[in-house]
């Protein structure tokens, strides 16, 4: 079976979000770490942790995959962003060991014209600090389309980083289809390629999870919007394509489009689970 899900607000907290996932036909969620335009994250509630725990098990669900918020930037040029990033990162990977055996994906970051390779060493020195030894989360480094000054806009870029972190069996990749795509990966017209290409630059097996969306812009336009599935150039085929390929099926997904509400995600569930069982 599919494991599909969408990102959900984390505004009513944990166990809520498990209700609205099964109720909209997920197994799985993203959900942000805390407000995505910074602030204090609100205390760590255990008893409400324990609860989506419990249902995360009862209903077989796959890996979650939380979102770190898009404010972080490890390899700021300025000290201050990067250790605001450092703080909340710490506090977030403590709390997710609450929900042990989950993800924590992240946007390695925006250089700020220091130079993509000096955007690597900041993102791994960082990683170095926060990571530890018998932690119970996977980190995961998201493709980037490659806008502005973005790092991990190619395969290569997310290696360089991976390839300088000590701990490195806790780091993954998350893959988002409209990414990519915008990164001139052609995903809609060579997949099996683009997946060899992933494999010999990283290794198939660093890939714990896809963002799957459609993109409003054309091929390598590294321009980075979302569109609806179906409503972008990347099209239900070629998304079709993603969620039913034997190296990618067994992984979860998790959609990012743009809705009026989480009803427009239940649609989006139905129609590519429908597509990966093949009727
Ligand atoms: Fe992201
Ligand atoms: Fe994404
Ligand atoms: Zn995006």
């Amino acid at each position: 079976m599919l494991h599909i899900g969408c990102h959900l607000s984390s505004s009513d907290g944990y166990a809520a979000m498990g209700e609205e996932a099964l109720r909209i036909g997920a197994d799985t969620f993203a959900f942000f770490t805390r407000n995505p335009r910074g602030g204090n994250a609100k205390p760590m509630d255990e008893e409400d942790a324990a609860v989506l725990r419990e249902m995360l098990k009862r209903e077989c669900f796959a890996p979650l995959v939380a979102h770190a918020p898009y404010t972080y930037n490890l390899c700021s040029d300025k000290e201050r962003n990067r250790e605001f990033a450092m703080e909340s990162m710490t506090e977030d990977l403590a709390r997710l060991e609450h929900l042990p055996g989950n993800y924590y994906n992240f946007h390695p970051g925006n250089h700020m014209k220091q130079g993509a390779e000096a955007g690597i060493a900041m993102v791994a020195d960082a990683l170095n600090e926060l990571l530890w030894e018998d932690m119970h989360t996977t980190v995961l480094l998201e493709t980037m389309a490659g806008k502005g000054t973005e790092v991990g806009r190619s395969f290569e870029e997310l290696r360089a980083i991976i390839d300088r972190v000590r701990l490195s069996d806790k780091v993954g990749v998350c893959l988002d289809t409209c990414h990519v795509y915008d990164a001139g990966y052609d995903i809609a017209g060579r997949l099996d390629e683009v997946l060899g290409e992933f494999d010999r630059v990283l290794g198939i097996g660093r890939l714990k999870a896809i963002h799957i969306n459609d993109t409003k812009n054309p091929f390598a336009s590294h321009k980075d919007r979302h569109a609806q599935i179906g409503k972008g150039f990347l099209g239900i085929e070629a998304l079709g394509a993603v969620v039913q390929h034997p190296l990618l099926r067994e992984l979860p997904f998790i959609l990012e489009t743009p809705q009026p509400d989480n009803d427009g995600y239940a649609e989006e569930i139905r129609m590519l689970r429908e597509i990966a069982s093949g009727r």
